[in-house]
């Protein structure tokens, strides 16, 4: 499965805050085998969010957005996806009492704005995500093969439904997984370990890729396959991280 992540905020353009959803679901989707192929931030523009959409779902299958649930006026994801795929939101009652009796612990009464029935709606015949540390839901929307998954901005939501319900969810669609391991090489230039381990990175699965660090290089060898794979497949990265620990004796492994 080919994903992208759209992350939606003007704040992370004009760099007020660090897009640490991005890193964190990168870092999970990868452990699972997800194919994450491109990472995307666009502001808080209701046309520029609906390009970002089109020009997704043309090279990948499943896109993930971050950010934009919330009850103002500038969130505006839901309402951008539902237009892209011409489908309405419906209010959720559960998350909609929710925010009544946020509302009422604040002291606000009963008076609530439009913006709460817009913090608690999801698209219609979607599959509610569950946010059990925020107010507004996720969901899971597919539609002529393109899978969208919404999801609040704040980190602390935002992390806990990745964990707790993207996931889970994925895993129902993929059985795969990913394995990977790291060598420092140290001591010898990033051109010389090109010329020696050509070879290796012209690989595909197991793939071998050089990093160049300040200091030293690093040789990370990945292999995904089935879950059911996994003592093959960790025999096959073994084997290579031997073969190049023997061209590179001093090639001690990280993390
Ligand atoms: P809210 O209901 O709080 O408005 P939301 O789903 O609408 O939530 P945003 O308004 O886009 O989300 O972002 C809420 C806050 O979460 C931002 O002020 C920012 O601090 C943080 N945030 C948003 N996106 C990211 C991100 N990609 N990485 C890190 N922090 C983020
Ligand atoms: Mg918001």
């Amino acid at each position: 499965m080919k994903a992208e992540i759209l992350c939606v905020g003007t704040e992370l353009l004009v760099g007020d805050i660090l897009n640490t959803n991005s890193q964190y679901i990168s870092e999970k989707l990868t452990s699972i085998g997800v194919d994450l192929y491109y990472q995307t931030t666009v502001g808080d523009n209701f046309q520029r969010v609906k390009d970002c959409l089109k020009v997704a779902f043309e090279r990948v299958d499943l896109v993930i957005t971050s950010g934009g649930l919330g009850p103002t006026i500038d969130d505006i994801t839901k309402e951008v996806v539902a237009d892209y795929f011409g489908e309405e939101l419906e209010v959720n009652s559960k998350y909609y009492d929710k925010v009544v009796q946020k509302y009422a612990e604040r002291g606000f009464g009963n008076d609530i704005a439009s913006g709460g029935e817009k913090e608690a709606s999801i698209i219609k015949g979607s599959r509610l995500l569950e946010n059990e540390v925020g107010l507004a839901p996720g969901f899971f929307f597919e539609k002529e093969g393109k899978k969208i998954i919404v999801l609040p901005g704040p980190p602390r939501e935002f992390t806990h439904m990745v964990d707790n319900e993207v996931l889970p969810l994925l895993k129902e669609y993929s059985d795969n997984t990913l394995l990977m391991r790291t060598l420092e090489i140290r001591g010898v230039p990033e051109g010389k370990i090109d010329d020696r381990l050509k070879d290796y990175f012209k690989m595909s699965n197991p793939t071998v890729a050089p990093y160049a660090k300040e200091k030293c290089v690093h040789v990370r060898v990945a292999m995904k396959g089935p879950v059911e794979k996994i003592p093959e497949i960790e025999s096959k990265i073994d084997k290579i991280i031997n073969e190049i620990k023997e061209i590179y004796p001093q090639a001690t492994e990280v993390r």
